[in-house]
């Protein structure tokens, strides 16, 4: 057994090298054009005729390459779905991308059109404007495209398609069918999503599912990701006198429902950032092995403090993935009368502080929110949904107006999943480095809901550098990454699970 590993990871290498000097560089030119030619076509959800012009631009590619597609109809903008003729006796894989992509203020670009791709070099601190004529003699890994989606998401896509070309000229048998869903409304939270999934769940129906979407780990190496936080949010009003006061009048008698606000916020947490709600991280175990996990992801917490520029982290967690394995409790902004130049020498009438509340799957959302409003409640408030009445200001002489926002969960797939092992082993063996395993990242994707209906072992497999400004100007994808994300497709659909 040990033996055959060894013949067949020499054999891998061999792969590897050849791969590297020729072949992929022939496939990641033609990637390029492909990304181009894809990213002129505008793809901002807003606008169903863009997403109509995508649609056409995937059918045809996706056909060309012997996939069968169609276009799924859900209660708003349709679904790409694409698949390769299917064989009882394989395990099938199901890709997650998205061919949407943010909005674009073309005057904070560095380029007079976000969907005309412009390739640059980095030249010290600058960018500097490359001939794309320059890619045919050699191709320079470290230069970069420019344009919308050229990383979120479209450059996944068009990478998916060239490892298929890849694949093909080297007449490999795939170990496994193939279904693509691609989503045109990822950027405006997926709505559609998860009842599309109960429409179409025969259709879907997959072993796992592998969704290519946002970067690397910023150290650049292959990387994992097992899963990501949910959310919520609560808004809490604190009330003093119904209309402002003149300080001079009323300060020393009329309540300050600033105090009040900052006094019960004051007790939620120690000094350190932990959450003293009773009940709050209940549930959450951290062995040895998964605290192994989290250790070997190579941050750097003095990095992070020295770039957000803080002395000291708070210390729910020892380090910053451990941090991410519990729920949070942030204040996203305070508010009461007015500040600034503009600031009064009033009593204000309001204090109101927005929340949020990431969540891992051992918090549930409306669990956490009613610990808080308990909590809340055992500070001595009187709890109201909306605008407290006369009598109710005249009863209660501590009032809170208590709103709360939707649940998003969080999503996690066990880190001793079989088919996580099958491509960490096979990410490991295609790039002969370390592959960074993430837990549960800290953002939430709007997909959850989906991934949490199809109950089918997700992992998030990205594909596009750490820096590439997706949802903001200049957004842009690193040529190596390409090559970096065909070998992967690659490695992936070329590698029996065991
Ligand atoms: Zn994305």
């Amino acid at each position: 057994m040990k033996k055959l590993y060894f013949v067949s990871l020499f054999f891998l290498s061999i792969w590897g090298f050849s791969q590297d000097s020729t072949a992929i560089k022939s496939q990641v030119r033609h990637s390029i054009d492909e990304l181009v030619d894809f990213v002129k076509i505008p793809n901002d959800a807003l606008n169903a005729d863009d997403i109509d012009a995508n649609l056409i631009w995937l059918r045809d590619k996706f056909n060309n390459r012997g996939f069968n597609t169609s276009i799924l109809e859900t209660e708003n903008l349709p679904l790409f779905f694409a698949a390769l003729p299917m064989d009882d006796s394989k395990p099938t894989i199901l890709f997650y991308m998205h061919l949407d992509g943010q909005s674009v203020d073309p005057s904070k670009w560095d380029q007079p059109n976000p969907y005309e791709t412009v390739l640059k070099s980095k030249d010290g601190d600058q960018w500097k404007t490359e001939s794309f004529s320059d890619l045919n003699d050699d191709i320079n890994y470290d230069w970069r495209l420019f344009g919308r989606s050229t990383s979120d998401d479209k450059g996944p896509i068009v990478m998916f398609l060239n490892a298929i070309d890849l694949l093909k000229k080297n007449n490999i048998a795939l170990p496994f069918n193939v279904k693509v869903i691609l989503d045109s409304e990822e950027e405006k939270s997926s709505k559609p999503l998860p009842q599309a999934v109960k429409q179409y769940r025969e259709l879907l129906k997959a072993d796992f599912l592998v969704i290519n979407d946002g970067p690397v780990h910023p150290s650049g190496k292959p990387t994992i990701i097992y899963g990501c936080r949910g959310i919520t949010t609560l808004s809490l009003t604190t009330f003093g006198p119904i209309k402002p006061q003149h300080s001079g009048h009323y300060g020393n008698y009329a309540p300050n429902p600033g105090f009040q606000l900052a006094q019960l916020l004051a007790n939620m947490k120690d000094k350190e950032g932990r959450v003293l709600i009773p009940g709050y991280y209940d549930g959450i175990n951290l062995n040895e092995a998964t605290q192994a996990v989290l250790k070997s992801v190579p941050d750097s917490d003095e990095l992070i403090s020295e770039k957000l520029q803080f002395k000291t982290a708070e210390k729910v967690g020892a380090f910053y993935q451990e941090a991410l394995q519990y729920p949070s409790l942030n204040i996203r902004g305070l508010g009461s009368g007015w500040i600034g130049e503009k600031a009064r020498t009033i009593v204000p009438a309001t204090a109101t502080v927005e929340l949020d509340l990431r969540l891992v799957p051992e918090s549930d959302g409306t669990r956490l929110k009613n610990l808080v409003k308990n909590y809340i409640t055992s500070e001595g408030f009187y709890i109201t949904n909306d605008l407290p009445t006369a009598k109710e200001r005249l009863e209660h002489d501590k009032i809170v107006m208590f709103k709360e926002g939707s649940v998003t969960d969080a999503f996690r797939t066990d880190l001793n999943n079989p088919n996580g092992d099958f491509l960490v082993k096979t990410l490991k063996s295609t790039f002969q480095d370390d592959v960074v395993q993430i837990r549960i990242m800290g953002g939430t994707v709007p997909i959850s809901p989906f991934i949490n209906e199809l109950k089918i072992p997700a992992f998030i497999v990205p594909m596009v550098n750490a820096d590439n400004n997706q949802h903001s100007p200049n957004e842009n994808l690193k040529i190596g990454q390409i090559a970096y994300g065909i070998q992967t497709f690659y490695a992936i659909l070329s590698t029996p699970l065991n």
